[in-house]
């Protein structure tokens, strides 16, 4: 007979010792542990519903009570770790009295209060979700970090629904008025103000409120808009684990709003009356900063049942302040401790081994995954050393500066070819990097910290090593003039950044070869640089926030906000373009949840399905890399001189050339699509074909979320 995990051994150990006989081992081992309410419910059926039962803690030390007398309690520590090895609660020293703090299973005297400690508040925690724009989830992880944060508390209880997961709006304010939560949590990014108003209109239609607070990038670029609308929410600014622990022991009355750290709201006015809010942020966030990031897993066999990838952190925060890119509520790059890691690793991996179809790979969703020091190639060897000895393979985001530095020697350039090799032997499939542009006036406005010829030689130089890599670029910036745009679209044509990979060459023959003009041209490939482009025709996000917005609204360029995107609308200095950059976002929007999907895939298959949907992908960006030179021979032809006549002529122009080139590309996917499909298993066949069913359907051009803005 297989015996079960230690926890669950423990488990069984603490409720014979409340005095309940387990009929039989509990029905899932893995997902019972993942799950404290589902933990609670097995154990209360063992005691046949007349002992009460409390969970409590995080997933590698969750803590269970079970009643086995008057005002006498079972206390386990799932974990094996001694009762005393806990940093407890104040709160807990004089409720929890327990007769062996020296043991893992105790004995102990639990006073009411405690019992309501560990009873209230309930919380649950939910994530929006989009399906139209973005059909395959991503494992929560905001909202898992955040739960972990709340259960280290040990108040209350935490559960999570993530609308990724089939939950509809309507089921979520449903569930919101059957749980009846204390404390209602809601993590909401770019391209969800929609969903959030809906769903805040609801809730506070509702009677019996819940505290509401909302977290997430969004919330953070629109607390100002929130806060008008709504009174009475909080809103998080920054990462959310310090919120939410304060937010807790608020709701017990042990800390004041102004206490909880990282906390927007408008604090009522002294006395009570009429007199208006003023809009408050309480005491800044004091994270530390080398605390593992680490997420609770209660969703992720949920998040694996809807072909979702897996995602961690490891590091939070940048290196760097480009203009475009609001820091304010992210911080200063801070590698997160990894003390926790081989253990959340093997809990990952256990969950994984229940889904052998999907890809072991960890996406690492850090802004800047190597940081800054001299330690940083040894920590990143360290971690991916972590990963590789617990069999994943991973992604994740870094600066092209990380590559090549025009500051540094030849030496440092050679360590980093050595590192970048060793961390793909030692299993990174591909990682991020922020190129923005290749023209130097663009990537000065960017403040990117880099130039045109760097970005050149460290596409180079990554090919060379055979890191698999993806840029972004930004195309299109209200800023750019005609010629910066030619010069874009020319440096995306480039056919002599992405080279063969060459692994046998010595790292200093890389580091020499790629600056060589001789070397170059007999490693080329022929193969255009916008292929390694993720998305290709994006425009500038005017942030909410950003230094680049300010540099717009300098120049008197802009205008309305748009609080589903956090971003405030701008007009392109030169009329033309931004004609082009609105019909390049249309074709973006046209083909973006085919895209997505095709991407998606890409994440969770290996091997020659995997091939075979990258080159899917390609055909896409070879039409989008045509119709952009099409478009750049529009303006060319249009005069400067702006007047509606003009604009209409141009507007009519470029709908032709969309058109013709999207009958092209309809022709090219068919067989594309039609080719793929049996390299796919059923289920992933069958996602595609409905993604390109409904991209064949669709007809016009409409913008994802173009219906929200400030008036909504
Ligand atoms: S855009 Fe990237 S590199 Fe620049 S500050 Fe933001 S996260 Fe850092």
């Amino acid at each position: 007979m297989e015996h079960p995990p230690e926890p669950l051994a423990r488990l069984i150990t603490a409720v014979r010792l409340a005095g309940a006989n387990p009929a039989a081992g509990p029905p899932d081992h893995s997902e019972l542990l993942l799950d404290p309410l589902a933990l609670r419910r097995w154990v209360e059926q063992q005691c046949a519903g007349v002992r009460r039962v409390r969970v409590a803690g995080t997933l590698d030390r969750r803590l269970v009570f079970v009643e086995c007398g008057e005002g006498r309690w079972v206390v386990a520590d799932l974990s094996g770790q001694p009762h005393d090895s806990r940093a407890w609660p104040a709160w807990a020293r004089d409720t929890v009295v327990l007769d062996e703090p020296a043991s893992w299973l105790s004995l102990a005297d639990v006073h009411e209060p405690g019992v309501d400690r560990l009873s209230r508040p309930g919380v649950l925690l939910a994530a929006l979700y989009h399906p139209e724009t973005f059909p395959l989830p991503r494992f929560p992880l905001g909202i898992s970090t955040v739960a972990r944060a709340a259960r280290e508390t040990l108040l209350g209880t935490v559960t999570l629904a993530d609308m990724q997961l089939g939950l509809t709006l309507d089921g979520l304010v449903a569930r919101v008025e059957a749980d009846r939560p204390d404390v209602l949590g809601v993590s909401a990014t770019f391209g969800q103000y929609d969903l959030l108003i809906q769903l805040l209109e609801s809730i506070y239609a509702q009677n019996d409120l819940p505290l509401i607070v909302v977290g997430g990038s969004l919330a953070a670029r629109v607390e100002r808009v929130l806060l008008d609308r709504f009174p009475a929410l909080l809103v998080a600014r920054a990462g959310g684990e310090a919120t939410i622990s304060a937010l807790l022991a608020h709701w017990h009355g042990d800390r004041t709003l102004d206490e909880v750290p990282g906390l927007g709201f408008i604090g009522a006015p002294r006395g009570g009356g009429l007199t208006v809010g003023r809009r408050r942020t309480a005491k800044p966030v004091t994270r530390d900063v080398t605390a593992d990031v680490v997420p609770e897993l209660d969703l992720r066999p949920a998040t694996f049942d809807h072909h979702g990838v897996a995602q961690l952190e490891t590091s939070r925060g940048c290196t760097s302040y480009c203009s475009f890119c609001p820091r304010d509520h992210k911080g200063s790059w801070a590698g997160a401790g990894t003390g926790q890691l081989p253990w959340l690793l093997g809990e990952l991996a256990a969950v994984f081994d229940r889904y052998p179809q999907v890809s072991r790979t960890l996406y690492l969703v850090d802004e800047e995954f190597l940081g800054r020091g001299p330690d940083a190639p040894g920590r990143a060897l360290r971690l991916a050393g972590l990963l590789r000895g617990a069999g994943f393979g991973w992604e994740s985001s870094c600066r092209v500066d990380q590559v090549v530095d025009p500051g540094r020697d030849l030496g440092w350039h050679v360590e980093r070819a050595e590192m970048w090799r060793m961390l793909v032997a030692w299993g990174l499939r591909r990682m991020l990097f922020g190129v923005e542009s290749g023209v130097d006036s663009v990537l000065d406005r960017f403040a990117k910290g880099t130039t045109g010829e760097q970005n050149v030689l460290a596409v180079r130089t990554l090919s060379t090593l055979g890191v698999p890599t993806r840029f972004t670029y930004i195309t299109f910036d209200p800023l750019m003039t005609l010629d910066e745009l030619k010069a874009t679209h020319a440096f995306q044509g480039r056919t002599d950044l992405l080279l063969a990979p060459r692994p046998d060459l010595p790292a200093a023959e890389v580091a020499r070869g790629v600056r060589d003009s001789s070397f170059v041209a007999t490693a080329s490939v022929g193969r255009p640089f916008y292929q390694g482009i993720s998305y290709l025709l994006v425009g500038m996000e005017c942030l909410i926030g950003a230094a680049y917005t300010r540099q717009v609204q300098h120049a008197g360029l802009a205008g309305a906000v748009t609080p589903s995107m956090g971003r405030v609308e701008a007009r392109y200095a030169d009329w033309r373009i931004g004609a082009v950059a609105g019909w390049a976002q249309r074709w973006v929007d046209r083909h973006f949840a085919l895209d997505y999907t095709f991407k998606s895939l890409e994440k969770v298959l290996d091997g020659d399905p995997r091939r075979q949907v990258r080159e899917a992908r390609s055909v896409l960006k070879d039409a989008s890399y045509t119709v952009l030179g099409d478009l750049i021979i529009e303006v060319d032809a249009q005069p400067l001189c702006h007047d509606p006549a003009a604009e209409a002529t141009l507007d009519a122009r470029i709908w032709q050339q969309v058109e013709k080139r999207l009958t092209l590309l309809r022709g090219e996917l068919a067989t594309t699509v039609h080719d793929l499909l049996p390299a796919l298993d059923r289920e992933h066949a069958e996602l595609l074909t409905v993604e390109y069913r409904r991209w064949s359907a669709a007809s016009g051009w409409t913008l994802i979320n173009a219906a929200d803005s400030c008036a909504s």
